[in-house]
């Protein structure tokens, strides 16, 4: 049953207050208590549909219940402010039918309702203006460890808000009443100022590392480069064990095994902020893809937004590497690329020949890949910026010829480019499968390769009939070669490839076999997107169903 704060703020008498979770009264002997979804407020007494309003489906209690449940079962725990909250409940509550049972259920409560804003006492008043300089280093934020430490006492804290001076923004955190904020750079003082709240921003600045860092989207956002994304404000800290990350209220925290350093730091009005190329190597750590949806077209927007920036080649270096180290499902160096080259007006149709097509070669290094995107970036940005570059299609192509001599596949009639041996992936493969080894008893092969008997079968070749191999050992023939069937002749297929000459990588299985895992991972939703190589070709689960049978058979 839904009740308590929750309650009242679906009754739409007042808001939530910050973080708490949805509560549920249950009847037994649970202490309080907080899962991930919502917290229990435990009730001796049976629940009864009496006091229960459904709303939209939902049973929650009634007004007057979930008053009379929050002030029987620690209401302090939640708020100190009890006598504020009712204040505004009764307010809202002025037209309602119900008013008559709010108003008596606040009065049993026994809270009484001050009158709005006492003045201070003359001590604590001197003691708030002492914090004034603190406040204002802390874009009017302050913490109760600080208020403490300036001797302001926690029942002092209670005059300070009920004199209107501060709002709770968060866990141990207060706003200075007359200083709202939103955004991101907001969102960011307030995690930062909430990530230690016992020492001051002068200690904090001074120290000899950063203790934490704004950085990721957060840090971006403030840079102007790119949309500050969902979620809470990203802080990098120092971790040593676990390179995890952590939720409070405020922020995200981004668990780092490197130290932090102020040289990566940018002070943005107060407060410590990576530089955008730090913040971008910083997001090349989320190597799964959790903090951006989309990590290669984010990359390729903060690149364009850079175009103009003096600090635009340490910009695009970053995300190079980034584009170059991370996986393609998390980030594909391709698609930065092609965004941007968009964006400077270069045509579908060469981005489909150069980027998507076979220029981009499979086997490019991570180094490689890291140099074409940061040139290629460099060029592009030049266009974008107006600054005069060369044209951007010669551009495109030389430095994918430079980098991987580009050349179509040897094979008559195919027009897929080659990635190796002259040949084109899927080619290759085939060479491979029917390539006789060289033969290791030392007959000079390279000429004319001379088949020799090995076992049943020959050196180095994979009878394969279509349906079925022949196992060199024992001549007989199976759709497979399992390990199971070389343990009758004790051998792992490792030894056995060895053993005739079979290179490592071919799979001991017969072509319709491999046929058939093929087509089972070019359509399988969850594998095929890896393995396309050309992005505008039709995906086979785009294919109509009679045509996708056909095939199969
Ligand atoms: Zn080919
Ligand atoms: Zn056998």
């Amino acid at each position: 049953m839904v009740t308590a704060y929750t309650a009242l703020a679906l009754h739409g008498l007042a808001d939530p207050p910050v973080e708490t979770l949805p509560q549920l009264a249950v009847t037994g002997r649970f202490q309080h208590r907080q899962t991930a979804t919502y917290a229990i407020v435990p009730r001796r007494a049976e629940l009864s549909w009496d006091d229960v309003a459904v709303l939209d489906g939902l049973p929650v209690f009634t007004p007057a219940a979930a008053i009379r449940d929050l002030a029987a079962h620690g209401g302090a725990r939640f708020t100190d402010d009890l006598a504020d909250y009712f204040t505004a409940i009764v307010g809202a509550a002025a037209g309602r039918p119900d008013r008559a049972a709010i108003v008596a259920a606040i009065a049993a409560t026994g809270v009484r309702l001050d009158a709005p804003s006492s003045p201070l006492p003359p001590l604590l008043a001197r003691k708030w203006a002492d914090t004034a300089s603190l406040r204002t280093a802390q874009w009017g934020l302050i913490t109760s460890a600080q208020l403490q430490q300036q001797g302001v006492t926690r029942s002092d804290h209670k005059k300070l808000r009920n004199a209107r001076l501060v709002v709770p923004v968060a866990n141990g955190v207060m706003r200075e009443a007359d200083r709202p904020g939103e955004g991101v750079l907001v969102a960011a003082q307030l995690a930062w100022v909430a990530a230690v709240r016992d020492s001051t921003p002068a200690q904090r600045l001074a120290a000899p590392r950063p203790d934490c860092v704004i950085t990721g989207t957060t840090a971006v956002a403030i840079h102007g480069l790119g949309q500050p994304g969902k979620g809470l404000p990203q802080l990098a800290i120092t971790k040593e064990r676990r390179n995890g990350s952590r939720t409070t209220t405020t922020a995200r925290y981004l668990g780092r095994s490197t130290a932090l350093s102020w040289d990566d730091v940018d002070i943005v009005d107060g407060l410590p902020v990576f530089t955008p190329a730090a913040a971008i190597r910083d997001l090349g750590q989320d190597s799964r893809g959790r903090l951006v949806d989309d990590l290669a077209g984010y990359f390729a927007d903060i690149a364009i937004a850079a175009a103009g920036r003096p600090d635009r080649d340490a910009i695009v270096a970053a995300i190079a590497a980034c584009g170059a180290r991370l996986r393609t499902v998390v980030c594909d160096a391709r698609a930065i690329l092609d965004r941007v080259y968009r964006t400077a007006g270069v045509s579908d149709d060469l981005l489909a020949a150069t980027i998507w097509g076979g220029m981009w070669q499979r086997r490019f290094t991570a180094e490689r890949v890291q140099h074409i995107v940061a040139t290629a970036l460099s060029a592009a940005l030049d266009t974008i910026a107006g600054r005069a570059g060369d044209d951007l299609s010669t551009v495109l192509v030389q430095m994918l010829e430079r980098n991987g001599q580009a050349r179509k596949c040897v094979v008559p009639e195919c027009e897929w480019w080659a990635v190796e041996q002259d040949r084109c992936y899927a080619h290759a493969i085939q060479r491979r499968r029917e390539r006789v080894l060289l033969d290791p008893a030392g007959v000079d092969s390279s000429t004319t390769p001379t088949p020799r008997r090995s076992g049943h079968g020959w050196w180095g070749h994979l009878d394969d009939d279509g349906e079925t191999i022949a196992c060199h050992e024992c001549g007989e023939r199976f759709r497979a070669l399992t390990r199971t069937h070389l343990e009758t002749h004790d051998l792992t297929a490792r030894e056995y490839k060895q053993r005739h000459g079979i290179e490592q990588r071919i799979g001991l299985v017969s072509t319709e076999i491999r046929e058939r895992q093929q087509h089972q991972v070019a359509t399988n939703p969850r594998t095929s997107e890896l393995f396309r190589r050309n992005p505008n070709a039709p995906r086979l689960t785009d294919l109509p169903s009679a045509l996708l049978n056909d095939q199969s058979r």
